[in-house]
């Protein structure tokens, strides 16, 4: 993956992370952003609605983040460690690259689906 696009992907980690941590100021000053009129502001955001995957892939990532907030934290700093790595969109365990299209309903995901399946996509472990 380019450094370009893992650079897209570390802000939503790290926009996740703070979500996470219940970063409320962060997430005041998200909510301030989206609510502007200019536009002009809103295509400076990382990623359009229009590029996030999936609504299956969606529900998965909502439900793997409610169940196991304090996993998933673990599993959010293993990704931008990954990204700091060079590594980041490579699959851990085939080495395969991960789609784009799941790395936008899931940016922490540490594997492609076909690993992640074999696991029963126990993300969080
Ligand atoms: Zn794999």
């Amino acid at each position: 993956m380019k450094r370009a696009d893992m650079k897209v992907y570390k802000e939503r980690l790290l926009d996740l992370r703070a979500r996470l941590r219940g970063d409320v100021s962060s997430m005041a000053a998200s909510a301030l952003r989206q609510s502007g009129t200019e536009g002009s502001e809103l295509s400076s955001m990382p990623i359009h609605m229009a590029e996030l995957g999936s609504d299956n892939f969606e529900q998965e990532f909502t439900l793997s983040l409610m169940a196991t907030e304090e996993g998933t934290l673990g599993v959010i700093e293993s990704a931008l460690q990954r990204v700091e790595d060079g590594t980041y969109g490579t699959c851990v365990k085939c080495e395969g690259v991960i789609p784009k299209t799941r790395l936008n309903a899931i940016p922490h995901t540490p594997m492609c689906v076909k690993c992640a399946s074999s696991l029963g996509e126990n993300l969080a472990g």
